[in-house]
């Protein structure tokens, strides 16, 4: 382990690497301990006491009390069924959640063995010295041994939205963050043992209000319900009125709004999500909530920074500006060797340069098995830098003072002997220097050369202090300085970033970039990877409108970037694209990010690089920084969110067949007989419909998902209550009651005559049923996709659907041919010729669906 030039602040080395080591075994991971979960048995009651159960368990009630104790029982097992189906779904969605909050990067710097280091919090151990900056989340308990001006946001423990100033001796918590400034402290307390901790066991779990896709689906699942009771009511009525005994028109009512309530639908729903969200995490796109699957799919603009996402964050300074001349050095990563040329006193000259950057810098790189970036990679380069030109064992002598980044400022500073030495962007820095006219000129134009050559430029001065002891305020002390020179840095676009911008225009989004550098070097990267497109712009931060409608006029459009963005700005640029109508993603990175990524529909922050802080208000973590991946995680979303239609498409369709039948007879005032009884109703809702519904919700992304504008819609909307109730339901319909007449015309029955009862009755309603269950196979099929027939998909595709239609085919025959089952189902083997009829519902519902898919992609 070597650093170099790591930054020199007091506590001493930490602990060694062995003694970590030691403690960590002893006392175990830094991690608080499992929350005590509701147990198992009470999620379960839970499932059978929800608002629909209650009305179930109501009906199931009244069927004993009527004398009809078999409706009872077959509610009673519905209501079972389904809340173990619930149930087992619920928990697959959490676990898949919990998963998934496991992969979130919590990474720490610790000082061990007199070297900085990247750890992972959960290994820290009491005694270890933690380095705090700006935007971390406080891992564990801490006393605080070096206090700058650092403030923390203890919000979280205390309510208190004001950040709090501490000073060495002070006691920071876990959970707490960073807020501004930069510190050290000793761990005293981890794990269990933090007041974190004590907290958190005292309160169970928040719940999150409820987002819109809860509330839609809410919204869905209480029409369906007011509406099948609704509907129960009315059959009710009508029974009585056209005379049929009370218990009868009891029996209807029950089962058509059994036959209505849309029982598996929420689980199912939370379950495509979480699986949504697990694929998501294969491609690097965490999400931190269910909801945000959905989100991303209706994504119209994305927002995106350009360091680390757009670039690879790896930098490297491959020339330096000085007012003795220009170097330039090759070198391979962070390596502290490369080749330098240029004039001898420029070498010198941008030697020192280098070394007052790394002086100036709290990151660095260390050797473990190649030479590593230890914090800010652009930092690490200019360690690099100046190890390369003055050598790898030159060290500044000790940091008394330091002011840290911030971007506003846009440089940081720090106090080495009785000298002031910054770097910082060259627009926050130039004006600050002593000389003007000539030289300043040059470095001018020195700047505006490399930045047009996507070179990232920092500047780097200095000055030497009268009376160092006396500085406090940073603002009056960064004056007079004395440019010490340029450094420019390459920072080479991601490989899949183009493909993916081509890919996002495609989709219908529209991208810019917000940019903290310099307005040229976002335009030369901007136009290097096709973002900068001919209606693009560049707009300097300070520039943008103060009128929010003209903001939003001016910013919505493909391909704008916009440079020297602060915080506040990016927060102003999410509200007015919002204004607009656009769902909005933005990343953000930094410490003052927080708000930007909460205003947006799905704020995005970065895995690898980044804060604590930026991750703690994301929806969306990109655990490979890249841009790229926003656009996976948008098809994503989209086919997730594409999959629920699927399957309410297919479930609703069925419920059309399920009603006609108690349709029918109401109608005829009784006269007509009841083809589907309320027990082959429940067979087919959580009997045959369930698997291909399942299947449905995990059907593989359309190629076409990035092919076509973002839609936000409802989930049910016009086009799918259309297709459902005018096409798919109907079809369904008029076969199963045409299986049901051929049946009943095989058993003598003539129009006007007088209907079968019996066995003849039974084995119609038999058919019927059949016809049900063939036609919902046609329609799961057809709901594969809303635009293209099923056999463009590939049979083989979707695999699971074929299991669940084997399964449900299997089922079928079990519930016709074994003689128990069907007599309390109460139907009967069907005669061949109305098998025959019923068979033509999987063609009659693929053909119906056809015609209506291509008479929609005519118009
Ligand atoms: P971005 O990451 O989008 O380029 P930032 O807001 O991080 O933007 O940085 C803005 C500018 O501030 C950078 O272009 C650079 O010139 C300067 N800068 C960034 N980080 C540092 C730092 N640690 N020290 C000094 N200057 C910095
Ligand atoms: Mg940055």
């Amino acid at each position: 382990m070597q650093a170099h030039p790591g930054p020199q602040v007091l506590p001493g080395d930490g602990l060694t690497g062995g003694e970590a080591a030691a403690r960590l075994t002893r006392d175990g991971p830094n991690q608080l301990p499992a929350a005590r979960r509701v147990p198992w048995w009470r999620r379960l009651v839970a499932q059978l006491t929800h608002f629909f159960a209650l009305l179930l368990w109501f009906a199931s009630a009244l069927a004993f009390v009527a004398g009809m104790p078999e409706l009872g029982i077959a509610v009673i097992v519905v209501i079972v069924v389904n809340g173990i189906f619930a149930f087992v779904q619920q928990e697959r969605a959490e676990k898949a959640a919990e998963r998934l909050g496991e992969l979130l990067p919590t990474t720490i710097v610790v000082r061990r063995d007199g070297a900085l280091r990247t750890v992972d919090a959960r290994d820290l151990v009491v005694g270890d010295v933690v380095v705090l900056t700006g935007g971390d989340r406080v891992p564990a308990d801490l006393t605080l041994v070096v206090a700058g001006r650092c403030t923390f946001d203890e919000s979280t423990l205390t309510g208190e939205s004001e950040p709090v100033l501490h000073e060495a001796g002070a006691v920071v918590f876990a959970g707490t963050f960073v807020a501004e400034g930069e510190s050290e402290g000793v761990v005293t307390a981890m794990g269990a043992h933090t007041r974190l901790a004590g907290i958190a066991a005292l309160t169970t779990s928040v719940r999150r209000p409820p987002g819109p896709l809860d509330l839609e689906i809410q919204r869905i699942v209480r029409t369906l319900a007011f509406g099948s009771v609704g509907v129960g009511t009315v059959f009710f009525a009508v029974s009585l009125l056209v005379g049929i005994s009370w218990r009868d028109a009891f029996l209807f009512a029950v089962g058509i709004t059994v036959a209505l309530v849309p029982e598996g639908l929420l689980p199912t729903v939370t379950l495509s999500l979480a699986m949504g969200a697990q694929r998501m995490a294969k491609d690097n796109a965490l999400v931190r909530n269910l909801e945000a699957v959905e989100t991303l799919g209706a994504t119209t603009f994305v927002c995106t920074d350009k360091t680390g996402t757009l670039t690879q964050n790896r930098m490297n300074v491959v020339e330096a500006w000085t007012p003795a001349g220009t170097v330039t050095v090759r070198g391979e990563g962070y390596a502290p060797t490369g080749e330098v040329t240029g004039p001898e006193p420029a070498v010198a000259a941008a030697a020192t340069a280098g070394l007052a950057g790394a002086a100036a810098s709290k990151g660095g790189i260390t050797l473990d098995d190649e030479w590593r970036a230890v914090g800010d990679p652009m930092e690490a380069a200019i360690a690099a830098f100046a190890a390369r030109l003055a050598g790898p064992d030159v060290q500044p002598g000790p940091v008394t003072r330091r002011f840290v980044f911030d971007p506003r400022r846009r440089r940081e500073s720090v106090i080495v002997d009785g000298r002031l030495l910054l770097k910082g962007a060259p627009d926050a820095v130039l004006p600050r220097c002593a000389e003007t006219g000539e030289l300043i000129d040059r470095a001018e134009e020195a700047l505006a050369d490399m930045a047009s050559r996507g070179l990232r430029v920092l500047a780097v001065a200095r000055r030497t202090l009268t009376d160092p002891g006396a500085v406090t305020d940073p603002d009056l002390a960064e004056r007079d300085l004395e440019l010490l020179g340029l450094l420019g840095m390459e920072d080479p676009p991601r490989i899949a970033v183009p493909a993916a911008l081509r890919a996002a225009r495609g989709a219908g989004i529209k991208v810019a970039m917000l940019t903290g550098d310099h307005p040229e070097t976002a335009r030369a990267i901007a136009r290097e990877i096709g973002l900068l497109g001919p209606e693009g712009k560049v707009v300097q931060g300070k520039d943008l409108p103060d009128d929010d409608q003209l903001l939003g006029a001016l910013l919505d459009r493909d391909g704008v970037v916009i440079s020297r963005v602060s915080p506040e700005q990016k927060l102003r640029v999410a509200k007015a694209l919002q204004d607009r109508g656009h769902v909005v993603a933005m990343t953000g990175d930094g410490v003052n990010d927080g708000p930007a990524l909460r205003q947006a529909d799905i704020g995005v922050a970065m895995g690898e690089s980044g804060t604590d802080v930026a991750r703690e208000a994301a929806d969306l973590v990109l655990l490979d920084d890249d841009f790229a991946t926003i656009l996976t995680a948008v098809e994503q979303g989209r086919a997730t969110y594409a999959n629920i239609r699927r399957f309410l498409s297919y479930h609703l369709t069925s419920n059309v067949a399920e009603l006609t039948p108690f349709a029918l007879w109401g109608l005829s005032g009784g006269q007509f007989p009841l083809a589907l009884g309320v027990l082959q109703i429940l067979c087919i809702d959580i009997g045959t419909d369930l698997l291909p519904a399942l299947a449905l919700g995990g059907e593989p992304p359309s190629r076409n998902t990035l092919k076509r504008p973002p839609e936000r819609r409802h989930l049910v909307d016009r086009t799918l209550l259309v297709r459902v109730f005018g096409v798919l339901g109907p079809t369904e319909a008029i076969v199963e009651m045409s299986a049901f007449l051929v049946a009943l015309l095989v058993a003598g029955w003539r129009p006007g005559g007088e209907f079968p009862t019996g066995t003849a009755l039974l084995a119609a309603s038999g058919a019927a049923f059949a016809a049900v269950v063939l036609g919902q196979v046609g329609t799961a099929f057809a709901c594969r996709s809303a635009t293209r027939p099923p056999w463009q998909l590939g049979w083989g595709s979707n695999r699971l659907l074929l299991w669940a239609v084997l399964v449900e085919l299997v089922a079928l025959v079990v519930f016709l041919g074994v003689v128990p089952v069907a007599d309390v189902l109460g139907h009967a083997v069907p005669p061949l010729e109305a098998l025959g009829v019923a068979l033509l519902g999987i063609p009659a519902v693929l053909v119906a669906d056809f015609v209506y898919k291509a008479v929609r992609g005519r118009r």
